[in-house]
């Protein structure tokens, strides 16, 4: 057998495709020793030669994102989170009830944030107290995270959560949703009440319970420290703070995001705790459901699903049809708005607005460093692009290698077929009924 270096090009397919099951372990043969190796004294030692990877064209590449877009990356994190220990708390003294947004049937980043000050809260009484996720209408299947629904309430940091998933519970009904409130106040007596300060849900609510209790809340609260809380009052002009130790501490809290650090580095119990009976509302609020509004009038910073164009767009008017076809906000790299091709406030990253889009789909940009910084905290990226090795590529948790202007062809053919599709059943539907944003 001779001794020439062969390509072996199934390797190098499996190297090139970051989603392959294969692609960790065939990274790990080709580059010979592991960056991090416990050393003969038992420290860890880092080896500065095997950082970063040799990609298919041959050339050394780091992942500055630690491979956290790949699909094995992600299951070693699932499976990291398994393996935390699970804390428990047996029989509760007093609880700290938290009701959650959950919107789209989802923890969000604040809904987390609300926990980890909850769980600050419980952890620095001196009796056993539990944290409470309470949540109104249904979760998404496995929320997203892992194939156990309470999953990502432990991770966050519940130690119970209480689920009214019944259809009267379900979207804008503050009426009944306060009834369970209070049927859960009965039945707890919790020592605080915390919800996100979010418009149309935990604000509203924090505010109707707090007015059936004949409580004083503390509404916009950013901070908890040292025993005080600290809420933004007087048109977001002055700080307003007060003691929790005194006698007339707020129970109920509306917190703004960031309020606290998320949970990390455990996990809890989050078991399911039985409901308490819940007398009917008189309801006077029907919710008519979604209305559609234009993707483009909501600012970046919000915008839940983003299609964002770079220099590897050729058709402008594909990419402005594509994208109201899909409902999607637009945003841009920096070159596409240095081009003059969108408008400079549609510009994303580092420079531009920081976004934390849901889905953002990014077409035809190469994924500088600049850009990623700006989409860091997005929960899904697509990458559309020719460059199969481009840093974007390496970012997203899924890639379409390939010319834009085909794809987004076809992504507009599809979505207009789906909005034809979804929206044929509602026709003849009375007025006043749903009104959802199908495309
Ligand atoms: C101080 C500073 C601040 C900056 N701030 C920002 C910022 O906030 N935001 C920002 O975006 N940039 C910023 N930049 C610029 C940044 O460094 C990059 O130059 C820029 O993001 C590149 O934009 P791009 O990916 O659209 O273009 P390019 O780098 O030119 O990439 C084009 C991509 O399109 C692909 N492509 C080409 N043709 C096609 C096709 N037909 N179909 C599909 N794909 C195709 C190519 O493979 C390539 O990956 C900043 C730079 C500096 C120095």
């Amino acid at each position: 057998m001779s001794d020439v270096i062969r390509k072996d090009p199934r390797k190098n397919w499996i190297l090139r495709n970051r989603l392959h099951p294969l692609h960790e372990q065939v990274v790990a043969e080709m580059n010979g020793p592991a960056a991090v190796v416990r050393g003969p004294s038992g420290l860890i030692r880092k080896n500065p030669h095997a950082v970063g990877f040799i990609g298919p064209n041959g050339i050394k590449r780091i992942d500055r994102l630690g491979g956290s877009g790949s699909a094995a990356a992600s299951a070693k994190r699932e499976q990291q989170e398994e393996q935390l220990p699970i804390i428990a708390i047996e029989q509760p003294q007093s609880y700290v009830v938290v009701v959650v947004d959950a919107a789209n049937g989802e923890l969000s980043a604040h809904d987390r944030d609300v926990l980890g000050q909850a769980r600050l809260l419980a952890d620095g009484r001196a009796e056993n107290t539990a944290v409470v996720a309470l949540v109104f209408g249904a979760l998404k299947a496995a929320l997203g995270e892992a194939a156990n629904p309470d999953h990502a309430f432990g991770l966050a940091g519940a130690d119970r959560v209480m689920l009214f998933d019944d259809e009267c519970y379900a979207g804008f009904a503050p009426e009944q949703q306060l009834e369970a409130m209070l049927a859960v106040d009965r039945q707890l007596s919790p020592v605080n009440w915390l919800f996100p300060d979010t418009h149309l849900s935990g604000n509203d609510r924090a505010l109707r319970l707090a007015a059936r209790l004949g409580e004083r809340p503390a509404m916009h609260a950013w901070q908890i420290k040292d025993g005080k809380v600290t809420s933004r009052g007087g048109s977001e002009m002055t700080d307003i703070t007060r003691d929790l130790a005194a006698a007339t501490a707020p129970r109920i809290l509306a917190l703004a995001s960031e309020c606290a650090l998320p949970v990390d580095e455990a996990r809890y119990e989050a078991r399911l705790l039985p409901l308490p009976s819940v007398p009917n509302a008189m309801v006077r609020i029907k919710d008519a459901g979604a209305v559609a509004v234009d993707p483009n009038q909501i600012a970046m910073g919000e915008a839940e699903f983003i299609l964002s164009a770079g220099n590897g767009i050729h058709d402008w008017d594909q990419f402005h049809a594509t994208a109201a076809a899909l409902g999607a906000t637009e945003g841009a790299s920096r070159v596409a708005v240095d081009n003059g091709f969108m408008p400079r406030f549609r510009q994303v990253g580092a420079t531009g607005t920081w976004v934390t889009a849901r889905v953002y789909i990014a077409v035809g940009i190469s994924g500088a460093v600049q850009h990623l910084q700006g989409i860091g905290s997005c929960e899904k990226v697509i990458a559309i692009n020719t460059d199969a090795g481009c840093d974007m590529v390496k970012r997203a948790d899924l890639s379409v290698i390939g010319d834009s202007q085909e794809i987004l062809a076809a992504l507009k053919a599809r979505a207009e077929q789906g909005a034809v599709a979804v929206s044929e059943p509602q026709q003849g539907k009375a007025d006043g009924e749903s009104n959802h944003n199908v495309a």
